[in-house]
C-alpha cells in the first residue's frame, strides 16, 4: 500500500473506533487512530477500524503467550473446546444474514455468494471442532529391547498469527481460526485493511461463544505495519497467511529471526484445459464461474484458458455469451451475478492488464470496460487468441479478466499449463476419463479439478506448489500446521 493511499484512508475518518481485542478487552490505539472501510460499490464508509502499531502488536501477543503458557485453553477439557467451536459454529448461524450483508457491503460480494461463504465459515467451526479429540499420536516399540517404549504427542505450535485477506475476510478467517484452536494455539488475528470489520464480527463471536480471554487477539491495521510487526515479532511461533506472493516472501525474510513455522497460501494463475471432446454445456458455464466469481478476485481463479481448436470458437461464443448475461452491480441487490473489485488500487490494476493485453495482442471477445460511473465495477472481460507470453497470461490479474489460447497439441497446452511460477489449482474438461486423468496428474498444482471448477471440501487440503505457497489448509495437513510432534522414549 502505497503511503499516500493510507494518509488518505486515515483523514477520512474522525470517529475512533475500538477494533482491537487485546486479553479479552477490545480498545481503540493509544493515539486513536483509525481509518475507514469502504464498501467499494458506493464508495461509502462501512465504519471505522483502528489502526493498530506495533506496540498493539506487543501487547497482543504478550496476551497471547501468557494465555498460552497458562494452558487457558489447551487445558480445557477436551468435549468444553469441542462445544466452543459447536457454538461458534452456531452463533455464526444465528447471524448469518446479518453477517452476509456485512459482507457484501465490505467486500463487494453478490449477497447469495456471501451467504455460502458465511455458511461455509460456520461449516469450518463444525468440522474442525470435530476433530478436537481425535487429535492422536503413536505409540510403538523401540529397537533396544522390550524394557523400552515409545510413543508421541502432538502439541500446540504456540502463538499463531492469523493474517487474512480481503477476499473472504468472513469465511477466509474460519479458514484459519477454527484449526488453530483445534490444535490448541493462542492467536492474534490479522484482518485485510480493505475488510475488518466482519473479521472483527467473527473475533466477536468467538469470544462470545467462550473463549477464554488472551486465547484470541485482534490487532486490526494496515499490513506494511501490524502485519510486518507480527512476522517480525520474536514470540511468535507460527504465521498462518493468505495474501500475495510478494509479501509471502517478506514474511519468510522476517521470520528467520525466529525461525517462525509459516504457512502461506498465495498467489495463482491457474490454468484450464479444454478438449475438442468436452461437454461445452457443461464445461462454458463453469469455466465462467471460475474466473468471474468474486469479480476474479480468487486465488484458485481459473484465468488461463487453453482450448483445442477444434472446440476454441464455439467455446469463446459460449463463454462470451454467457458473461454477456452476467448481471453486474451492487451485491446488495439479488439479482447481481458480480460485484465490483475491491478498490481505486485494484481497479486501475485490473485496467492496466486490459490495456497490456490489448497492446500485447489479445483480442477483446467481450467486456474491456467500466461499468457504471460510482463504485469498481469492471465487465466480464474475455481476452481471446492472447499471446502465451503475453503479460495477461503470466502474471496474476486478481480481476474478472480470462486470458484465452488455443492449441492443437495437448503436450503443448500442458508445458504451457506448468510454464508458470505459481501452481496453486487448474481445470480440465474432456469426456475422456484417460485424459481427464493424464493431465490432472501432469499439472502441477494442489488442486486440480475434472468438469468443474471451485468446489473444495475440508477435508481435500488446500494449497500451492512452487510460488503459490508453503504447506496446505484443511484436512489432516490443516490441523497438523498447528501442530508439533513430540517424541518420548521411556525405559519401564
Ligand atoms: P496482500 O499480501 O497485500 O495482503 C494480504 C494480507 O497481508 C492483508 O491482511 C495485509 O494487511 C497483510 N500484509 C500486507 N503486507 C504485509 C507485510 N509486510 N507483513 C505482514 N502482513 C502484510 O495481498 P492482497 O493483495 O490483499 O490479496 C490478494 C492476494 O492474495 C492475491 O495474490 C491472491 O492470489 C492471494 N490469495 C491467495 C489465496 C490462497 O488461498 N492461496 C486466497 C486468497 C487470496
Amino acid at each position: 500500500m502505497q503511503s499516500s493511499d493510507l494518509r488518505e484512508r486515515v483523514v477520512a475518518t474522525a470517529e475512533a473506533a475500538s477494533t482491537l481485542l487485546i486479553d479479552g478487552q477490545w480498545r481503540g490505539t493509544g493515539a486513536g487512530a483509525s481509518f475507514a472501510s469502504i464498501n467499494p460499490a458506493t464508495g461509502e464508509s462501512m465504519g471505522n477500524v483502528s489502526e493498530g502499531d506495533p506496540t498493539d502488536v506487543d501487547a497482543a501477543v504478550r496476551a497471547a503467550r501468557i494465555a498460552f503458557e497458562d494452558r487457558r485453553w489447551i487445558g480445557l477439557p477436551y468435549p468444553m473446546r469441542a462445544k466452543i467451536l459447536f457454538d461458534i459454529a452456531s452463533r455464526i448461524e444465528a447471524e448469518a444474514e446479518q453477517l452476509a450483508i456485512n459482507e457484501t457491503r465490505e467486500n463487494g460480494m453478490p449477497i447469495a455468494m456471501a451467504r455460502m461463504t458465511i455458511a461455509n465459515g460456520a461449516q469450518a467451526f463444525r468440522y474442525f471442532g470435530g476433530w478436537i479429540g481425535k487429535i492422536h499420536g503413536q505409540t510403538g516399540e523401540i529397537g533396544v529391547g522390550d524394557a523400552f517404549f515409545g510413543y508421541t504427542l502432538k502439541e500446540p505450535v504456540g502463538v499463531a498469527a492469523l493474517i487474512v485477506p480481503w477476499n473472504g475476510p468472513f469465511m477466509l478467517a474460519c479458514h484459519k481460526l477454527a484449526p488453530a484452536l483445534a490444535a490448541g494455539c493462542s492467536v492474534v488475528v490479522k484482518p485485510a485493511e480493505d475488510t475488518s470489520l466482519n473479521t472483527v464480527n467473527l473475533v466477536r463471536i468467538a469470544m462470545d461463544a467462550g473463549v477464554p480471554a488472551g486465547v484470541v487477539n485482534m490487532v486490526t491495521g494496515f499490513g506494511p505495519v501490524v502485519g510486518q510487526a507480527l512476522a517480525d515479532h520474536p514470540d511468535v511461533d507460527k504465521i498462518s497467511f493468505t495474501g500475495s506472493t510478494a509479501t509471502g516472501r517478506r514474511l519468510i525474510a522476517a521470520s528467520v529471526g525466529n525461525l517462525k513455522r509459516l504457512s502461506l497460501e498465495l498467489g495463482g494463475k491457474s490454468p484450464v484445459i479444454v478438449l475438442d471432446d468436452a461437454d461445452i454445456e457443461t464445461a462454458a458455464p463453469a469455466i465462467l464461474g471460475g474466473i468471474m466469481s468474486n469479480s476474479g478476485q480468487a486465488c484458485h481463479s481459473g484465468s488461463r484458458l487453453y482450448a483445442q481448436r477444434g472446440i476454441y470458437d464455439r467455446l469463446i461464443r459460449a463463454v462470451s455469451d454467457l458473461a454477456q448475461k452476467l448481471v453486474v452491480g451492487d451485491g446488495m441487490d439479488e439479482r447481481t451475478q458480480m460485484g465490483p473489485v475491491i478498490s481505486q488500487r485494484q481497479f486501475d490494476t485490473v485496467m492496466s492488464y486490459i490495456d497490456s493485453g490489448v497492446a500485447d495482442g489479445a483480442e477483446i471477445a467481450i467486456g474491456g470496460k467500466r461499468r457504471g460511473t460510482t463504485g469498481y465495477f469492471i465487465e466480464p472481460t474475455i481476452l481471446s487468441h492472447a499471446p502465451a507470453d503475453a503479460t495477461v497470461v503470466r502474471e496474476e490479474i486478481f480481476g474478472p479478466v480470462l486470458s484465452a489460447m488455443p492449441f492443437d497439441d495437448l503436450d503443448w497446452a500442458i508445458a504451457e499449463a506448468n510454464r508458470s511460477r505459481y501452481g496453486l489449482a487448474g481445470a480440465v474438461y474432456t469426456t475422456s476419463l484417460s485424459k481427464a486423468h493424464t493431465v490432472a496428474r501432469a499439472i502441477r498444482a494442489g488442486t486440480i479439478w475434472i468438469n468443474t471448477h471451485r468446489p473444495t471440501e475440508f477435508w481435500t487440503p488446500f494449497g500451492g506448489y512452487k510460488e503459490s505457497g508453503w504447506g496446505r489448509e484443511g484436512g489432516a495437513e490443516g490441523i497438523g500446521a498447528f501442530l508439533e510432534t513430540k517424541s518420548v522414549i521411556a525405559r519401564l
